[in-house]
């Protein structure tokens, strides 16, 4: 049995709000294998970020974190500081949205790539360069040995995502979280980062957490799909449990909202907006959007649904008190 490389349980973060706390994250509890792709999907304000913040020790100040995090067994809330900032980067990497602004506009591509191995190897610069080549040829930039001593303004959109990936990947950590990687990249370029990423994944044996509100990004690239809504999970699974026979309205509300090739249609915009973490509803968070709620009656507004288990599937979860019951019903 393959051990998760990165396991949150209960997984809670508050942050301190000018009008009060903010529940961004309200008991998440997953697990990433080496190895396999874990897609976290939701809408903005989903708390997917956070999540993924709080899983690399990032939050700021003001968020008050319970809950455990634990990389490779060990629980990042409960070690020192010291061994955290020796975990990051090493076992744990992330790859952010923005990488012009994730990346230093006054050092060397490769500056920055060789300076992230130094952190975590004892090496000379020569070395550390050498490394730094090496990984950008990795990722697929052309001419590494001449664009290493570029500055990120002389590198194109998906060049510098690629750099980002090089760099949260020249230690090969166990784990790699990324954070939209392909949100501000043209659709072909999208792809080659993500066929990028999800072979990184099968080669170096990575735990990938690819966090998206788009789904349409994961039908190719994840093994598992957590959808998130207000700070919790509200169904997870197999690709094909979530494609193929989603049992949560409002998984299916983001399918319907997902342009589709292979069947072309108008797209269905989830109603309401999402809900805030400053003022979550009673019972089900998604119950002022849920077309099934009436169906269901006193239950949605009052009573929060346990994730359970579906019937055919060791992987296929959700947390609905409609469906928990029925399955929902043909489109
Ligand atoms: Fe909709 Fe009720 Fe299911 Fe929530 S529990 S998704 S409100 S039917």
């Amino acid at each position: 049995m393959v051990s998760p490389a990165l396991s949150l349980r209960d997984l809670r973060v508050t942050f301190r709000g000018s009008s009060g706390p903010v529940a961004a994250v309200n008991g998440v509890t997953l697990d990433a294998y080496p190895g396999q792709v874990l897609a976290v999907v939701g809408e903005s304000g989903s708390g997917k970020s956070a999540t993924a913040l709080a899983s690399i020790g990032l939050l700021p100040e003001s968020a008050t974190v319970d809950g455990s995090v634990l990389i490779e067994g060990a629980d990042l809330n409960a070690m020192s500081e010291k061994r955290r900032v020796a975990l990051r980067g090493s076992t744990i990497a992330m790859v952010f949205q923005d990488a012009l602004a994730s990346l230093n506009p006054f050092r060397t591509i490769g500056r920055q790539i060789s300076d992230a191995y130094r952190l975590h190897h004892h090496v000379d610069r020569a070395t550390a360069r050498k490394r730094a080549v090496e990984v950008l040829g990795r990722v697929g930039i052309r001419e590494p040995q001449r664009r290493v001593d570029d500055y990120p303004h002389e590198f194109s959109g998906g060049m510098r995502q690629r750099a980002m990936i090089a760099m949260a990947i020249v230690n090969e950590p166990a784990i790699l979280i990324a954070d939209e990687p392909t949100t501000a990249l043209d659709v072909t370029v999208q792809r080659q980062v993500l066929d990028l990423l999800t072979g990184l994944t099968d080669d170096l044996g990575m735990a990938l957490v690819l966090i998206t509100h788009d789904l349409g990004v994961v039908a190719e690239t994840a093994d598992r799909i957590a959808v998130m809504y207000a700070g919790r999970i509200v169904e997870s699974g197999s690709v094909l449990d979530i494609f193929d026979r989603p049992a949560h309205p409002y998984t299916r509300a983001l399918l319907q909202a997902t342009p589709n090739l292979e069947a072309p249609g108008r797209l269905a915009a989830i109603p309401g907006v999402p809900a805030s973490g400053t003022n979550l509803p009673g019972g089900c968070p998604f119950h002022p959007r849920c077309a099934f709620a009436a169906a269901v009656g006193d239950a949605c507004r009052t009573q929060r649904p346990p994730l359970d288990p579906r019937p055919g599937s060791d992987q296929h979860r959700a947390a609905c008190h409609y469906t928990a019951e029925r399955e929902l019903p043909h489109d």
